[in-house]
């Protein structure tokens, strides 16, 4: 892919589900390199479907996608991070540690055959650290707020070193100011990561 060609490229892009909603209705969107774009919109606007879509998970009935200058495939979805809706209302018997759970989201990376290793550590620490939730490295993340707990999501998708980030309502059921930090905190992986980011919200 050239450097100026767009990260994204979406052409009249539908999606009519098999219920017969027409959730998508002829959506052309470019997301070029280092853009931080919101989705706003009322819930059932249509914006899950859009990410779906992004991620190949849903097939759109009509138009095409472009990820990285290609098609969506698995090749390409390697560099693509995702943080679902309410990744962070875990279940409070969730049985793995801050630090487990990110270090899972190195296995993205590395594949789930090599073993993680000391640099794979040296990263989650450092991601940690730049996140502000290193301190609450061993606590379990049924003992996290909902602040704390979407921070060590977003965290997971990132210690995967993506180029592009989706964020499905990643601040839905956070407080005010938790929701200003974090806004604040993606607009810095944005800038010094040079991540690429799409965020959802009804807000
Ligand atoms: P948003 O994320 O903006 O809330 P969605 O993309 O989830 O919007 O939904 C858009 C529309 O498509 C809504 O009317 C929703 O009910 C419908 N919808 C979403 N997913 C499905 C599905 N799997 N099957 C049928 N209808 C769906």
């Amino acid at each position: 892919m050239d450097k100026t060609s767009p990260i994204i490229e979406l052409r009249d892009i539908s999606v009519r589900y098999g219920n017969g909603v027409l959730a998508l209705d002829n959506i052309t969107l470019d997301v070029n390199d280092q853009d931080l774009i919101g989705l706003i919109g009322p819930n059932g606007a249509g914006k899950s479907t859009l990410l779906s879509v992004i991620l190949g998970l849903t097939k759109p009935t009509s138009g095409s996608v472009k990820l990285f200058g290609n098609g969506v495939l698995a090749k390409n979805l390697k560099y693509v991070g995702y943080v679902p809706q309410k990744a962070q209302a875990q279940d409070p018997n969730f049985p793995f540690t801050v630090f487990e759970t990110v270090m899972l989201g190195r296995t993205a990376r590395t594949g789930l055959l090599r073993r993680l290793g000391a640099r794979d550590r040296q990263k989650v620490v450092e991601v940690l650290k730049l996140f502000g939730i290193y301190e609450l490295k061993d606590r379990k993340i049924g003992q996290l707020s909902g602040g704390q707990s979407q921070r060590v999501f977003v965290a997971k998708a990132i210690v995967a070193e993506p180029k592009l980030l989706l964020l499905d309502e990643p601040t839905s059921g956070v407080d005010a100011v938790s929701k200003a930090e974090f806004y604040e905190m993606l607009e810095r992986l944005n800038k010094e990561m040079r991540i690429t980011m799409i965020l959802s919200s009804h807000d």
